[in-house]
């Protein structure tokens, strides 16, 4: 009977989402907010700006929410909103943390709707679990993981080295040999091929008019 009501405590915390406000005088204010809501920091700025249930000030020292497990609905939704982030800096190293996420990310990186900004992130994230796995002792189910993204991924080359220039070198560096992918070490910038192509051209020109005077 006990178990039970802790059991069910433990759910009702599990479900519940909250953000938490630190004020300059002490003060914690505890916010509850939506699944979606905590997943994108949608409320931040407006948390942010309460007053303080304490004091009534609005000197906020911070604003921290728990973020929930990111599933199909909340992928789904990351999806269909390019500007939302699961996190505002490396949002494929709080992807890469769901290896039970593995197939669902496949999925959405073969479904043609999904936006190619949101699959070269999935496919970052799939590379951080390979280079996070391989870094590892190697137990077998760490092992089991690797070879499953790898072969899924070799079977996806076109689109990872289309995503090439997303993934950090470090992270390519570990994750591309295994995967099968040839690694380059220094990523291709379009804008310095374009300058060396218009820089050739100039060079070409010029000669051409020495010559052209040359003949004069
Ligand atoms: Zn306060």
């Amino acid at each position: 009977m006990i178990c039970a009501y802790i059991f069910v405590l433990c759910l009702i915390k599990k479900m519940k989402n909250e953000q938490r406000r630190a004020c300059k005088c002490g003060n914690v204010d505890f916010i509850e907010v939506t699944k979606i809501e905590a997943a994108f920091n949608l409320r931040e700025k407006e948390i942010w700006n309460l007053k303080c249930s304490k004091c009534g000030g609005k000197n906020a020292t911070s604003v921290i929410s728990n973020s929930p497990e990111i599933d199909k609905e909340l992928l789904q939704i990351w999806t269909d909103n390019l500007e939302y982030l699961f996190c505002q800096q490396d949002e494929e190293l709080s992807l890469a943390q769901y290896s039970d996420n593995i197939d669902l990310y496949i999925e959405f990186i073969d479904d043609d709707s999904v936006p190619l900004e949101k699959k070269k992130v999935l496919i970052e994230a799939l590379c951080v679990m390979i280079y996070d796995r391989s870094k590892k002792t190697n137990s077998d189910e760490d092992k089991k993981i690797v070879n499953k993204i790898s072969s899924e991924l070799k079977k996806r080359e076109n689109q990872v080295i289309s995503a090439q220039n997303w993934i950090m070198d470090y992270i390519k560096k570990v994750s591309f040999p295994i995967i099968g992918i040839q690694y380059f070490k220094e990523s291709p910038n379009p804008n310095s091929i374009n300058e060396q192509v218009m820089n050739t051209e100039t060079e070409k020109d010029t000669i051409w008019n020495k010559i052209k005077q040359f003949w004069k």
